[in-house]
């Protein structure tokens, strides 16, 4: 049971029991991005701000604004924080070449995490809402697949 549990069975300012320390690192709200990426198949990376660094997926169609619309998510690779202001061309040659522009960011909250599903509550601009990330074995990568939608 959470601490929030606890705090509300008692009136902490009546009792000697100690209060929740809230941590500020805690408190901060964590970032999220999507970055719509014209590599060789345009696609959207969506990225979660989670323990120093952005868990990412890259989703093969327009991330769903409305509920109904289930995408397919690939996880890649942890990208550094710094990442979530990235815009621009990647040059030719180069790993993922090609233009990137940020196509929402915000801020959110985690609901819910274990290996096989998260629940984030999304605080941006086109992505509002409850949306949520299960595991599938759906697709060519069915390791790395998820489903990722709104609820
Ligand atoms: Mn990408």
């Amino acid at each position: 049971m959470s601490l929030s549990q606890y705090s509300k069975k008692r009136n902490l300012s009546k009792t000697p029991e100690p209060k929740p320390k809230i941590k500020k690192s805690s408190l901060k709200k964590k970032i999220f991005v999507v970055q719509e990426h014209h590599a060789s198949h345009l696609h959207w990376d969506f990225r979660l701000e989670m323990e120093r660094v952005l868990k990412s997926w890259a989703i093969p169609k327009e991330p769903p604004t409305e509920k109904g619309i289930k995408r397919l998510a690939v996880h890649v690779e942890d990208h550094p924080l710094e990442y979530a202001n990235f815009h621009g061309k990647i040059p030719e040659g180069n790993y993922g070449a090609g233009e990137v522009k940020i196509w929402d960011k915000g801020t959110y909250e985690l609901k819910f995490k274990d290996d096989k599903k998260i629940e984030v509550v999304l605080d941006g601009k086109k992505l509002k809402g409850n949306f949520v990330l299960v595991k599938t074995n759906y697709g060519n990568k069915p390791e790395k697949s998820w489903l990722f939608f709104k609820v």
